[in-house]
């Protein structure tokens, strides 16, 4: 069997993932934000409504009665859904209880941040029967959208990197070295600010843990080591960076970084934890506190090794790349945790292979609550879907989807 190694033939493929984070939340037109729907009782003109209801659609309305008695969102998502399964196993068809619950569905999708779904909610209601005040909220859901999504275009397909760099896929063993960038000037941490962030770290872990087991992903077991970057006198005070900087500045801040740990660079540095822990998979988290587009470096294939086996060509790729990383460019502020949560998770998915979804052109509906496409309100509202999963190595096969998946 002939086996030839073509080196250098991706001279370097290494890919910049920028998160943009919205600061501001979606304010709705109504003042009243509670959670609101038409009882039967206020709906009917009958006064046997109720009766009537109970006796000819038992299912929904047993459906409709344990909607109304939740206390959690979760619940009032199961109990919708049973509602309207029942609705039509038995012909219920009054509009303006469909309505009302399709309204109350929009609401809770809304408070999750998943507008894509609430806007959808909505749209049913309208069906049902047109009133403008709704009209006029989905406008402005659309509005926000368009401001959320101001960089839907950028991209036509996705690029996963699965299997290459030292976090090849999200499973087993995996030692995540956490670096406080420390300048003294424009990024310090104090006991407190890095204690707070460990425990940040690992509500995401476990959240990341917790979608893996619903793809039957249960070996992850998640080691984390911290180490403080201070200022060096031997070296030149690390200049702030942001994701606009140039390659080399990016680089250069990385490796000063590097330096003022005693390392060489950041493959080393984490080859090196991945080997004292025995670990499988090692990402290295650099967080600057201060505020500004958080970026993730990924590795991609770097070469190639056709073979012949059986007297068949086959052709597999691999990476020799380990210079991978996440620059975590988030404030520590009491009233921002939220977003550190979404920003940690989402930034480690692109480096166990994972691509943005809310530059994807054709993913505006796809993927909607996804950890790579939209921001939902928390971390507990985003989801891994299979795009995600297979990327990160969760999922064999490769998801059908609305725009064309590379491996790279
Ligand atoms: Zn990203």
């Amino acid at each position: 069997m002939s086996s030839k190694i073509i080196s250098n033939l991706f001279c370097f493929f290494a890919f910049l993932c920028v998160l943009l984070l919205l600061q501001t939340e979606f304010s709705p037109t109504t003042s009243n934000h509670e959670k609101e729907y038409v009882t039967i009782d206020e709906l009917s003109d009958k006064k046997d409504a109720h009766k009537a209801i109970k006796e000819r659609f038992p299912k929904f309305y047993a459906a409709y009665k344990k909607l109304q008695s939740q206390t959690t969102d979760e619940n009032r998502m199961a109990a919708i859904e049973d509602a309207f399964s029942a609705a039509k196993s038995e012909g219920f068809n009054d509009p303006k209880i469909l309505r009302s619950i399709h309204l109350f569905e929009a609401q809770i999708h809304q408070d999750r941040w998943h507008f894509v779904y609430a806007i959808e909610s909505l749209k049913l209601a309208q069906e049902l029967y047109f009133e403008q005040k709704i009209a006029s909220h989905i406008k402005k859901l659309r509005r926000h959208l368009s401001q959320v999504e101001s960089e839907r275009g950028l991209n036509d397909s996705y690029i996963a990197t699965k299997y290459s760099g030292p976090a090849k896929q999200l499973k087993g063993k995996v030692v995540v070295a956490y670096v406080y960038v420390d300048d003294g000037i424009n990024t310090r941490w104090s006991n407190k600010t890095r204690h707070r962030t460990e425990k940040v770290l690992e509500l995401v872990q476990d959240w990341q843990a917790n979608a893996a087991r619903e793809y039957g992903v249960n070996d992850i077991n998640f080691v984390n080591r911290s180490f403080i970057a201070r200022k060096n006198p031997m070296l030149k005070a690390p200049r702030t960076i942001s994701f606009e900087s140039n390659g080399e500045d990016i680089e250069q801040y990385v490796a000063s970084v590097m330096a003022s740990l005693g390392e060489k660079n950041v493959g080393d540095f984490i080859e090196k934890q991945i080997k004292a822990e025995g670990a499988d998979q090692g990402v290295v988290i650099l967080h600057v506190n201060f505020n500004q587009r958080s970026f993730a470096q990924r590795c991609g294939y770097t070469h190639m090794k056709k073979s012949r086996i059986n007297g068949k060509y086959q052709t597999r790729y691999f990476s020799q790349c380990n210079n991978e990383y996440v620059m975590l460019m988030e404030q520590v502020k009491r009233n921002r945790w939220d977003k550190m949560h979404y920003a940690q998770a989402h930034e480690m998915m692109h480096v166990f292979g994972a691509a943005d979804l809310y530059n994807i052109k054709n993913a505006s509906d796809f993927a909607v609550t996804d950890i790579m496409n939209f921001q939902s309100k928390s971390l507990d509202y985003s989801q891994v879907e299979p795009i995600t999963a297979y990327a990160i190595g969760w999922l064999e096969e490769k998801p059908i989807a609305p725009f064309i998946i590379i491996e790279k």
